[in-house]
């Protein structure tokens, strides 16, 4: 299809801004839209995390986790319309990320719908219900413009699945995909949204006050990290230590974000076998082959979406930038 010398929809004009397929209307920084729980809801999740710790940790015995991915590429005409190479590409990134965390990825379906109004959106709650599958079956992972909030990506957290139903999901802007835009163009912000979507928060998650990420061993910091450690050392809420800038929760460049806790892992664990436990297969939780290389390829390449359609209604207000 060719590309159109205008994008509209109301809220932003796009023009001339390049032939890239991940062209965005501004320069990026890392900013992730997820919404930070009411208190009396993460109190709820951790009161329910203990109870499954101290009752339940053996259903993931010689368990693994095993998460099929749905891929739902919003686009418009050619503006990010990322190829099946770099989908590939995404899904190879996940794998290398956490399959060392006993996490592995497959890849179950991509979906194309080329589709201008949705591309555009700041947010895209509102065509999520229409686009979903199953939340019990994989997880949904949209890719869109995200042209007026300029998020890199928001996610739903595991707890919510149950009222969420089609809503459940992670979403990225599509500059983020591996060959994106520098320097964000390695595929990590889909790490980190996934992270979310297994129940982690940010490491700065309540600054040096609170309960901060729920996890014992990520230290506790007061602001994002942006870059990479040559230029951005700060100092945690201890005052001796280094906030954690390599951990994929932070706001570090793609290229420093490598790394997770055990804490965190632990955390992950659990929230699969509390709220995920559809993903959790029988085998060792130590990989021992790649599962790229086992994947036959994509399911199906389907859904050509109109760019004359508008779905409203939508679940508005499920998310709210923290940002
Ligand atoms: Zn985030």
């Amino acid at each position: 299809m060719q590309r159109r010398q205008f994008i509209k929809a109301g809220c932003a004009t796009i023009a001339a801004i390049g032939i890239h397929p991940f062209s965005s209307a501004k320069a990026l920084t890392r900013k992730c839209g997820v919404k930070t729980p009411p208190l009396n809801v993460r109190r709820k999740v951790e009161g329910q995390l203990k109870a499954f710790r101290m009752h339940s940790m053996s259903m993931l015995t010689n368990k693994k986790i095993v998460i099929p991915i749905h891929y739902h590429i919003i686009h418009a005409g050619s503006e990010g319309k990322i190829s099946e190479k770099d989908i590939a590409a995404q899904t190879d990134v996940l794998n290398k990320d956490l399959q060392p965390y006993g996490i592995t990825f497959t890849q179950k379906a991509v979906d194309y719908y080329d589709n201008e109004d949705w591309y555009v959106a700041d947010m895209i709650d509102h065509v999520k219900a229409k686009l979903g599958k199953d939340p019990t079956s994989c997880l949904n992972f949209y890719s869109s413009g995200l042209l007026q909030s300029g998020l890199l990506g928001y996610a739903t957290f595991p707890w919510d699945k149950k009222d969420l139903g089609l809503m459940d999901g992670v979403v990225c802007n599509a500059s983020t995909f591996p060959n994106g835009e520098e320097p964000y163009n390695l595929g990590r912000t889909a790490t980190h949204e996934v992270g979310h979507w297994l129940g982690l928060f940010h490491t700065f998650q309540d600054g040096c006050s609170g309960n901060g990420d729920e996890v014992a061993d990520t230290i506790a910091h007061d602001q994002p990290d942006y870059g990479c450690p040559s230029q951005s050392k700060q100092q945690a809420c201890d005052g001796k230590s280094f906030s954690p800038l390599n951990n994929f929760m932070n706001y570090s460049d793609d290229q420093c974000l490598t790394e997770l806790s055990e804490g965190q892992m632990a955390r992950i664990k659990e929230m699969v076998g509390k709220y995920r436990p559809e993903f959790l297969v029988a085998g060792n939780d130590a990989p021992t082959t790649s599962p790229v290389a086992s994947e036959s390829g994509y399911q199906s390449i389907t859904g050509e979406g109109s760019s004359d359609t508008v779905i409203g209604g939508g679940s508005e207000g499920t998310f709210a930038i923290t940002e």
